[in-house]
């Protein structure tokens, strides 16, 4: 079993259930008492939205490559950045690392290709849904993206920002949220991308069963999985 890095904190609460899932599919996968080879950098997530908000996104990059490279020199054999949005710097953190870095959009556009969906709407956090970098990823693999009005994208955002990062579970934003999602199906989404790592902590099949749902913190640890369990 390969160590698998990650690079968390943004926020602790996806983190924590990157740490649970793959624990259980480690266990799952070989049984008994076996759990998951793993070395956790977890930043502080007040530094990385200050730097987010003031467009500092060089030195974000460079904060979260310096982070990698610890997870590096602690034995990672690959490496999972645990948010969509910091993808952004994506490229700057993989190239610091001599491992690989298992990107969280191509593990997402494998599941959804694998499904038969063509056409996805995004939900995620403004950076995510309006800015080229996850989108575009996504459109590479052949993907059509839709995403939400600007209304809709505020509400997502300040959802995710206010609410799920700060371990608030809200039913009202819940409903919200799947009402935004259920905009997307009208206008042709086939299946919906929860392009942030928080959003699976808010929405799930039980609360919106027309499409397929894409939930990234999910789809990102069965990619590691893979990588980390085969012979
Ligand atoms: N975890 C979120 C994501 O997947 C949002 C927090 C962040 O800005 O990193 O995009």
């Amino acid at each position: 079993m390969r160590k698998i890095g990650l690079l968390g904190g943004m926020s602790w609460e996806s983190t924590a259930e990157y740490y649970r899932l793959l624990n259980e599919g480690v266990r799952a996968a070989l049984g008994g008492l076996h759990s998951a080879r793993l070395v956790l950098a977890s930043v502080d997530f007040a530094e990385v939205e200050r730097l987010q908000t003031e467009a500092r996104w060089d030195e974000a990059g460079a904060l979260l490559a310096a982070e990698a490279c610890g997870l590096e020199a602690a034995g990672a054999e690959l490496v999972l950045l645990c948010t969509n949005t910091m993808h952004k710097v994506a490229g700057t953190v993989a190239a610091a690392l001599g491992v690989p870095l298992l990107h969280l959009g191509d593990a997402t556009a494998e599941a959804v290709t694998a499904a038969g969906v063509s056409t996805v709407g995004l939900l995620g956090t403004a950076f995510t849904m309006e800015q080229g970098f996850y989108r575009g990823r996504l459109a590479s693999h052949g993907l059509t993206v839709l995403v939400p009005g600007a209304d809709d994208r505020a509400l997502v955002h300040g959802v995710i920002y206010d609410e799920l990062c700060v371990g608030v579970v809200r039913d009202t934003s819940r409903d919200a949220v799947v009402a935004v999602a259920r905009r997307l199906i009208d206008r042709g989404a086939q299946g919906l991308v929860l392009g942030c790592t928080e959003l699976e902590l808010l929405v799930g099949p039980g609360s919106l069963a027309e499409v397929p749902l894409f939930p990234t913190t999910r789809l990102h640890v069965e990619a590691a999985l893979r990588v980390a369990l085969a012979t």
